[in-house]
């Protein structure tokens, strides 16, 4: 009779928690989304119930509701003992698992949320790049880049994130991208400002690909990718294969 809100890590497998770990192996019923590593899935016993929700952008017809996503997770939780909710990265970082707290709190059934190492810093890292650096940058802001999006919080303030300067961090931004570059560039950051791209970071389809905020519209990497603005961004403090 609990559901555990559990983040998967941002791609490798062993990037997930040890807590995570130990939950997956005791689960009833694993509820997990598009960008999580198979591999989790078989920590599970093999009677547990494996569910997909994934949501794959572009696919209309296809993805599950985050309201039919709601409405499974108190199904399950009110029925099995241990419901382990899986997503990718940390479930409180844009991950909409803040919705998923709220319809199981509002219902009534218990919950956990296990942290997860989230995309955010470790898709900079796996490409050697460190988000706070003596010297060049002292804070990192992470943003979401659906600039269109219907978000009713309002989106982002990208002037005020532009003159915050330190290092940006920008989370599915690749289709925005060339938006994205554009108000970074008209609230007054430089055009040679470095950007790195890092797909599948941690996976062994990484790809990191170096550029200036001028060349970001040009860079065609597909999803899953994590854009990386800053003077940090010209680092490559690793092996990576940048
Ligand atoms: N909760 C997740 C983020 C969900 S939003 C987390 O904490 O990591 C999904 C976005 O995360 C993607 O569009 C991409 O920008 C980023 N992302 C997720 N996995 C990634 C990976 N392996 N490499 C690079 N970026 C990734």
């Amino acid at each position: 009779m609990t559901v555990y809100l559990v983040g998967a890590g941002p791609g490798h497998p062993e990037l997930l928690t040890l807590r995570g770990a130990h939950l997956l192996g005791r689960a009833d019923v694993v509820v997990y989304d598009r960008l999580v590593a198979h591999e989790l899935l078989d920590l599970a016993p093999t009677g547990a119930v494996r569910l997909d929700v994934g949501k794959t952008p572009g696919r209309p017809g296809r993805p599950t509701r985050q309201a039919d996503i709601n409405a499974l997770l108190v199904e399950h939780g009110r029925r099995a003992a241990t419901v382990v909710r899986l997503k990718g990265g940390d479930p409180f970082v844009f991950g909409r698992g803040g919705e998923e707290a709220e319809a199981l709190l509002a219902a009534g059934v218990p919950f956990e949320v296990v942290p997860g190492v989230s995309s955010a810093f470790a898709a900079p890292a796996a490409a050697g790049i460190p988000v706070t650096h003596r010297g060049l940058s002292a804070s990192v802001t992470v943003v979401t880049g659906r600039v269109g999006g219907s978000d009713p919080s309002g989106g982002v303030d990208w002037a005020s994130v532009a003159r915050t300067g330190g290092t940006l961090v920008v989370l599915m931004g690749m289709a925005e991208r060339a938006t994205v570059a554009e108000a970074l560039l008209a609230a007054g950051r430089p055009a040679d400002t470095a950007v790195a791209v890092v797909h599948w970071a941690t996976t062994y389809r990484q790809r990191v690909v170096r550029t200036t905020l001028a060349g970001l519209a040009d860079v065609d990497v597909p999803a899953p990718a994590t854009i990386v603005v800053g003077p940090v961004a010209a680092l490559a403090l690793g092996p990576g294969d940048a």
